[in-house]
């Protein structure tokens, strides 16, 4: 820990929390620096982190991955996907793939990328078979998609777009008069692209405290002292905790080039149920590689229902904010990195994944606040 890190965690620690103040961590790369560096263990007992809805992995609806399993195992083509997403689990009977890995080894011509320059490449060296890009993320994941559809791609690249904005699902829980948490740490990658401003919102419709936070120790616990100082001097306000990467108005190239290329939409979110503008699809101008417009429909209705996970799986509740991951019941049982049962425990950014890497094996429920030690 640096020392400047070890100064903010001295100043936390001496401060006077008249109660537990919870604070959610929006991100999923925030909980993953938070639980390696075991941030929580060395932190008071009033203050506790929340993992949020940050992973996109987790979110991605059950529908949008079915349909891409589909396409993949019933259309001539090659589906490119980030890696991640190919062990997220869809609910299918035992004898059918369950994910994009067993629509693989099923025979399927899919692969894993980890830039959208792969599924481009992937497309020229076949220019006689259809490549479909299932693109799912948030706004950091999304833009270079943008830049890849600005730049012009190959007529045979189609894309399977599973895009979601981040604030909406934090909007939501704040609108739901319950959010379960006092103050809130904004991600940083997002902030980097789309500015700080656009958390804005959580200051002056909620008069939540709230700070933007990279993702070093020393940010994560200067966005924690912000917000904790704020709440001592009822005085809510948004700071930018991360000022070596996140600027006002974010990336204004980046910005432009998601407008150009992306609407926002009302969109679906596995666990959660649809939030109003917060998904995006191809403008206009890009609609010919719209792989929803330009192939088959594998889309079932039935697999959006809200909550719908694997029977037992709680990644709805994680997912919320409203239990920690060791209180769900399959936790480090039938569930874990190795065969996850749901989406949570798939992605390095899913909070279960992150808790097992990160040495928590207790499912005490009563006690979930894991006690690992800073590093
Ligand atoms: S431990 Fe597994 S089953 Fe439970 S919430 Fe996490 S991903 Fe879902």
């Amino acid at each position: 820990m640096s020392v400047g890190a070890r100064q903010l965690l001295d100043a936390i620690r001496g401060m006077d929390l008249p109660r537990k103040i919870k604070i959610m961590n929006v991100c999923g790369g925030h909980e993953r620096s938070i639980s390696h560096a075991g941030l929580r263990g060395v932190l008071p007992p009033q203050v506790e982190l929340i993992p949020g809805p940050g992973c996109p992995v987790c979110i991605c609806p059950e529908e949008d991955v079915y349909e891409a399993i589909q396409l993949a195992l019933n259309e001539p083509l090659t589906l490119v996907a980030f890696g991640d997403m190919l062990r997220v689990p869809v609910n299918v009977p035992r004898s059918e793939p369950r994910s994009l890995e067993q629509a693989k080894a099923a025979g399927a011509d899919i692969r894993p990328i980890a830039t959208p320059m792969e599924a481009v490449r992937i497309a020229c060296e076949q220019p006689d078979r259809q490549v479909v890009f299932f693109a799912a993320g948030f706004e950091t994941t999304i833009a270079p998609v943008a830049a890849m559809m600005a730049e012009g791609v190959p007529d045979n690249l189609l894309v399977l777009l599973s895009g979601r904005l981040t604030w909406p699902a934090v909007a939501l829980l704040l609108d739901s008069g319950e959010p379960g948490f006092d103050a809130l740490i904004a991600p940083g990658h997002v902030a980097t692209v789309m500015g700080p401003e656009e958390w804005e919102f959580v200051v002056s419709r909620h008069g939540m405290p709230a700070a933007v936070a990279g993702f070093e120790s020393e940010s994560l616990l200067a966005a924690m002292y912000s917000v904790l100082r704020q709440i001592q001097d009822g005085e809510p306000r948004l700071e930018n905790c991360y000022t070596s990467a996140v600027r006002p108005g974010g990336n204004p190239m980046a910005r432009a080039l998601l407008a150009r290329t992306m609407d926002v939409v009302d969109a679906n979110w596995r666990g959660i149920g649809s939030i109003a503008g917060s998904g995006f699809s191809l403008t206009q101008e890009y609609r010919e590689h719209d792989a929803r417009l330009r192939l088959p429909s594998y889309h079932d209705e039935a697999r959006k229902r809200v909550g719908e996970m694997p029977p037992g799986c709680d990644c709805a509740s994680v997912v919320l904010g409203k239990i920690y991951p060791n209180q769900c019941r399959l936790y480090g049982k039938a569930c874990v990195p190795r065969s996850p049962i749901g989406p949570c425990m798939v992605s390095d950014e899913g909070a279960c994944r992150i808790w097992w890497s990160g040495g928590v094996r207790n499912g005490d429920a009563e006690n979930a606040k894991p006690t690992l030690r800073a590093q």
